[in-house]
């Protein structure tokens, strides 16, 4: 298949890695050539773990990276293709102005998905005049690493588009789980509200960082607690989606809690900034407190 991706960053250059590795063409789009660069440098080092953990071979790689190529301009990057999977920032304008330009330029029968953390499939379709082939193909971050895709059904999402698109998730070695598309559709639904309330909990004083992130953990047998896991989300990001839940379900318990509030508006935004429940220096694996919460 021909598929492309709009997006070099974090999730984009993962989801290029995958659909490559799996045998499809790809073209990368981001808005300049310094972003490409350095997200062809980062699929080269993800590739180069899986080579030495032998999970693929150095010939494999060679042959993953030659079906990737790049572009600056969307028309362009999108013109043969057969699947665009739009991985762009988390802004709705951005979004809706890049469908819009995506419907004009991608052939006809071109499926047109978004990574999308939060955004509604069917705002996104509607910015488009074909919202049957508009579909959310929500990847996990780190993308090589984790299994599912949360493949979300807009409100005109076509039976036939959602079945080439689990077809499509199965044979590049992910588990596709269809849902509805409603406010954080199923996985950050769930996982936000914990998140906020660990934030709620800490702002309460019911206990310290380290304490809500242990019980987490050994009590709930997390990988990492929810304070820690929203430094690596980041701040920000959590916040947003905290606002998409209690704007798109209207129930006051979806209301971001005024400490993670203040925290975004003070910069601390977790890993990305060095600090947030924890601060981060580079070369470190120690989770040190913050310095507002020792
Ligand atoms: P990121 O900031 O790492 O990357 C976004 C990229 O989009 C940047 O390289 C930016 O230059 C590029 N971009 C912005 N406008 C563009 C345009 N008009 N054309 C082409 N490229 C453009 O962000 P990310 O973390 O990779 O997130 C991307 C999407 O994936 C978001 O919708 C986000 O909600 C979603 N998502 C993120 C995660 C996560 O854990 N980071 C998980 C699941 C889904």
């Amino acid at each position: 298949m021909n598929i492309s991706v709009i997006g070099a960053g974090q999730m984009g250059n993962g989801i290029a890695h995958v659909f490559a590795q799996n045998g499809h063409s790809v073209v990368l789009i981001d808005l300049s050539r310094e972003n490409l660069e350095t997200a062809l440098a980062v699929i080269g080092r993800n590739m180069d773990r899986q080579v030495a953990k032998e999970k693929m071979t150095a010939e494999e790689k060679g042959s993953a990276l030659s079906r990737i190529s790049t572009s600056t301009e969307l028309a362009e990057g999108v013109r043969h293709a057969d699947l665009v999977v739009e991985a762009a920032t988390e802004l709705v304008d951005l979004k809706l102005r890049i469908f819009k330009d995506l419907d004009a330029a991608a052939p006809d029968q071109c499926i047109l998905a978004t990574n999308t953390s939060s955004i509604s499939i069917t705002r996104i379709a509607a910015a488009t005049g074909r919202p049957e082939q508009v579909i959310g193909m929500h990847f996990m971050n780190p993308v090589p690493v984790m299994r599912l895709v949360e493949v979300i059904r807009g409100y005109d999402t076509s039976d036939a588009v959602t079945a080439q698109i689990v077809d499509l998730s199965k044979a590049i070695g992910k588990v596709p789980v269809t849902v509805n598309d409603y406010a954080g559709f199923v996985a950050n639904r769930i996982l936000m509200p914990m998140i906020n309330e660990a934030v709620q909990t800490l702002w309460q004083g019911v206990g310290g960082v380290e304490e809500i992130d242990t019980i987490m953990k050994l009590g709930m047998a997390h990988p990492m607690g929810p304070l820690q896991l929203a430094d690596f989300i980041g701040l920000d990001t959590c916040l947003a989606i905290m606002k998409v839940l209690h704007e798109g379900l209207g129930e006051a318990k979806y209301a971001p809690c005024p400490l993670l509030v203040q925290m975004v508006t003070a910069g601390k935004l977790g890993v990305k900034s060095g600090e947030g429940f924890y601060t981060y220096t580079a070369g470190s694996k120690d989770l040190v407190v913050a310095p507002a919460f020792r």
